[in-house]
């Protein structure tokens, strides 16, 4: 007799970013009352030249997370005419302050300003965004991960899969863009979790015939809805860096046809967000990051965790 199998369809996995960041933030918040304990405070400088609004935000929210978890903070605020030589006397005295431990200089950063120096001018030992020469080749080189100070999001999206359970190790992981803030640190920190790991950028050919190859999928090129359904392997797991604001009706209809929250606060916003995959796609995976409340909301745990991490280096190291 034919015993016969049937495919059961399953109901994609939500990774939750938003839960995973207050599991992450309650861990910092222990580290930092065991820091406390052990005679010192973690302490974050951030730096934010001008008056760039998104910028402002972005600063406020990680100043008050600082607070949230006890994490010593202050804020730089230079006007947008500072210059580059400016800026790095305020570097070089934070690199020389006991207080701090994280120094964040937050981009983008006026036009005028060499963003490239400034940024190698922060010790490298206070590097918590991870974007220092040194810091990338130490990840580069597979130096363990509590001694590294990686990029946050990058770092972030590794939480996720470590956090949710996905296999890592001997999965065929495919990386779209190979920005130095998210593509290429985050195929570096595949590698190093024993992924075999591909990276994909706008001059690959015949990309879809990468990406179904993916059993983890991480799409990082700031492209509304770029990966359609067709991309993607069915089960596979889709981490959707990408955030695309999306102002038009047209857009709104085609990625978000019968979402009723979405166009209720498209309506009153006038934009909404969508991710670099299409949304449709996200029916045919095995488990996805919803944009928003996936990846993005990683980060500003990441970085916290990255100030505890410097706060215990430099004490160790010294
Ligand atoms: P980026 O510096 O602009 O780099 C984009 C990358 O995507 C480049 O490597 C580019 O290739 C590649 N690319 C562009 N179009 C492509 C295409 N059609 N096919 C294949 N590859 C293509 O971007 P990023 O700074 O990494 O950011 C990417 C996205 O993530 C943006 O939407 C950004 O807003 C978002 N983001 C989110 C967070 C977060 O916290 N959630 C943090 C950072 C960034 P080439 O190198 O060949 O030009």
């Amino acid at each position: 007799m034919l015993s016969v199998m049937t495919s059961v369809p399953t109901t994609p996995r939500t990774l939750d970013g938003l839960a995973i960041a207050a599991e992450i933030k309650s861990d910092v918040a222990l580290q930092v009352a065991a820091a406390k304990r052990a005679g010192y405070q973690p302490g974050l400088a951030v730096v934010l030249v001008g008056e760039v609004p998104a910028s402002q935000i972005y600063v406020r929210s990680k100043v008050k997370t600082c607070a949230e978890l006890g994490i010593y903070s202050e804020m730089h605020t230079p006007a947008a005419s500072a210059t580059t030589e400016d800026l790095l006397a305020l570097v070089d005295s934070l690199n020389h302050n006991d207080a701090i431990d994280g120094i964040l200089v937050q981009l983008p950063l006026p036009a005028h300003v060499d963003t490239a120096r400034l940024l190698e001018a922060v010790t490298p030992a206070k590097d918590v965004d991870g974007f220092h020469p040194i810091n990338a080749g130490r990840l580069l080189n597979g130096s363990p991960d509590e001694q590294v100070l990686a990029p946050c999001t990058p770092a972030g999206i590794l939480e996720i899969l470590r956090r949710s359970g996905i296999a890592i190790a001997g999965a065929r992981a495919v990386v779209l863009g190979r920005s130095n803030i998210v593509g290429k640190p985050v195929a570096a920190m595949l590698i190093n979790a024993s992924a075999t790991v591909t990276v994909c950028h706008s001059k690959t050919r015949d990309l879809a015939s990468v990406t179904r190859e993916a059993d983890i999928l991480v799409a990082a090129i700031g492209r509304a809805g770029y990966v359609t359904a067709e991309m993607v392997r069915p089960g596979a797991t889709l981490i959707d860096v990408g955030i695309n604001r999306i102002e038009t009706e047209a857009e709104l209809s085609r990625f978000f046809p019968n979402d009723a929250a979405r166009r209720e606060s498209f309506a009153k916003r006038g934009s909404t967000i969508v991710g670099d995959i299409d949304p449709a796609a996200f029916a045919v995976a095995g488990a996805f990051t919803p944009v928003p409340g996936g990846v993005g909301a990683l980060t500003i745990a990441m970085l916290m965790s990255n100030t505890v991490k410097a706060a215990r280096l430099r004490r160790a190291g010294s």
